[in-house]
């Protein structure tokens, strides 16, 4: 059994049991298939009530803009990570050298806390805090 929402020309909707698809759409051209308001047989079928498809549609969009920064910050860490020397624990420490002795021109990344990422702004030392996404994860 399959239920549909049913909506009229009328504007009308109701829901209706089909025991199939094929049931609903053979009924349809016969014009079997009654307004439960008008008694018109010019009713097709809705996906879902009106009021459930906004709601899903909000959710929906949610989830694609996630996806979206998702991706962007997955795409950020990967040219990173191609574009610059991994430092791990010595970021503040390779921070102020190359910054203080002008030792190399690659970036760097690495773990900071928060407070050695203030201090190293303090000094001038141009620093950003991304979010490190898990590649892995989907
Ligand atoms: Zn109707």
């Amino acid at each position: 059994m399959i239920k549909y929402n049913l909506v009229c020309k009328c504007g009308g909707t109701f829901e209706s049991w089909f025991s199939n698809s094929t049931e609903f759409d053979s009924l349809r051209k016969k014009r079997l298939i009654k307004c439960i308001y008008c008694e018109s047989s010019s009713v097709k079928k809705t996906v879902m009530a009106p009021n459930l498809k906004s709601k899903s549609n909000k959710v929906l969009k949610k989830t694609k803009l996630e996806k979206n920064i998702r991706k962007q910050l997955i795409d950020f860490r990967k040219y990173i990570e191609k574009n610059c020397k991994y430092v791990g624990e010595n970021f503040t420490k390779e921070a102020r050298s190359i910054h203080y002795d002008k030792k190399t021109s690659k970036g760097i990344y690495g773990k900071a806390t928060p407070e050695e990422t203030s201090e190293l702004l303090e000094e001038g030392i141009e620093v950003a805090t991304i979010p490190w996404v898990d590649k892995t994860e989907n």
